[in-house]
């Protein structure tokens, strides 16, 4: 038995162990990212889209490598690619999102095929931009959208693209790692989340009120969304809760596969 764990930088997740410690960690105020550690609006439980699509990656590739999903191609490919999207800054989401009457548009102007290959088209791409303009958007199959995003990605090296590298070693050592780095790569994110947020809500309002008795507003709580203050209605709550954990896991890590349904 060697002690090279003590000379290992000690991290958070070293010193307190239990989830409930750690949990604990992130109900102080101001709140932070359960991601990266930086400073969050209001209630949120990630600071970007990027975080919240990082640590889903991690924990749909967690859960593929303990249930034997990760020796399937298509499974590794859709984890590689979310990992690629998220070293390029992450996939627009909230940006993207296009009401349904945009989707139909697309879906009949295409006749509901493929633009590239003329299959039955499932998908939406964005041809060049973020814009929801019906002339940037096309109906494609998953196959063909899949390969025209893999095309956009490079290589990269240690040398070419230090912090992109460096960022990808992190998120490969929190997929690998035996038990959890981080609170958010838990198998118990399901339940740990809707707690963190009941309990932030909570310390929200007592802080607003505090707030309001003294004298300047705090400067985070100028940018908290009123929504983040109040007690929302069962259908408000899911619309909030899709925004902020994009309507799971497996749907945004598997999506662009097809996979999501029937590995949901
Ligand atoms: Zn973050
Ligand atoms: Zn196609």
């Amino acid at each position: 038995m060697t002690k090279r764990r003590s000379k290992r930088q000690r991290s958070v997740t070293d010193i307190v162990s239990t989830v409930e410690e750690q949990t604990g960690l992130f109900l102080e105020y101001p709140f932070t990212c359960l991601n990266c550690d930086t400073l969050v609006s209001g209630i949120k439980l990630y600071c970007s889209e990027v975080c919240q699509q990082t640590a889903i990656t991690v924990r749909y590739a967690r859960r593929c490598e303990r249930d034997g999903r990760i020796l399937r191609e298509d499974v590794q490919e859709a984890i590689h690619t979310r990992v690629a999207m998220i070293l390029g800054g992450g996939y627009p989401a909230q940006e993207r999102r296009l009401p349904e009457s945009t989707r139909q548009a697309v879906i009949e102007r295409d006749q509901g095929r493929c633009k590239i290959c003329g299959e039955p088209g499932t998908q939406i791409d964005h041809i060049a931009s973020s814009s929801n303009e019906l002339d940037n958007l096309q109906l494609l199959c998953s196959r063909c959208h899949h390969q025209k995003t893999a095309a956009s990605f490079v290589s990269i090296t240690p040398e070419s693209h230090p912090e992109a590298w460096a960022q990808a070693q992190a998120i490969q050592q929190r997929i690998d790692a035996p038990t959890p780095l981080r609170l958010c790569d838990s198998d118990q994110w399901e339940t740990i989340w809707r707690d963190l947020l009941a309990k932030r809500r909570q310390i929200m309002k007592s802080q607003a009120t505090t707030e309001d008795d003294t004298n300047p507003p705090h400067p985070i709580l100028e940018h908290v969304d009123t929504a983040d203050l109040e007690d929302l209605s069962d259908g408000e709550q899911a619309e909030y809760l899709a925004l902020f954990e994009g309507g799971g896991d497996e749907a945004w890590a598997a999506d662009m596969f097809g996979l999501s349904g029937e590995l949901g």
